[in-house]
């Protein structure tokens, strides 16, 4: 996708969900979009800063939550119990480092158990994690 292609998408999900589009929106939604770090919005706010100086702390914050509540993205709590975001709403594993706190992203496409909910229930939100030892930590010791 390019950048244009991006900003016009966004564009259009940010309105379909009531949202007024200002610059500042589309800016966290495209950091989202293009992150798979699963940022605080503190990481947003302070990289965002360098491209929009004049940003609030508290727009970051309030469009994220807002964001949140139309499912735009989903919020999932860290290692160390810090509210992260993630615009991949999916259905996805979070893999959880208990060493080194990454979180890694998985597929979650076992269809019977999808199909399964989907049978009984409307699903809003479904975030998973698994909490372990990445790789990583295991060959350094
Ligand atoms: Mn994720």
């Amino acid at each position: 996708m390019t950048p244009e292609n991006r900003k016009a998408h966004i564009g259009k999900k940010l309105k379909k969900a009531g949202f007024k589009i200002t610059p500042q929106r589309t800016a966290i939604m495209e950091y989202l979009m293009t992150s798979r770090e699963h940022p605080s919005a503190e990481t947003i706010y302070k990289e965002l800063r360098k491209v929009y100086p004049s940003l609030s702390r508290n727009t970051v914050y309030e469009a994220l939550e807002s964001f949140e509540r139309q499912r735009l993205v989903f919020d999932i709590i860290d290692r160390d119990g810090i509210r992260r975001y993630d615009a991949h709403t999916e259905p996805h594993i979070h893999l959880i480092c208990l060493e080194c706190g990454e979180i890694i992203d998985v597929p979650y496409d076992d269809r019977r158990i999808l199909s399964k909910v989907k049978n009984q229930f409307i699903p809003e939100k479904s975030v998973f994690y698994i909490y372990g030892r990445c790789k990583n930590e295991k060959e350094a010791k």
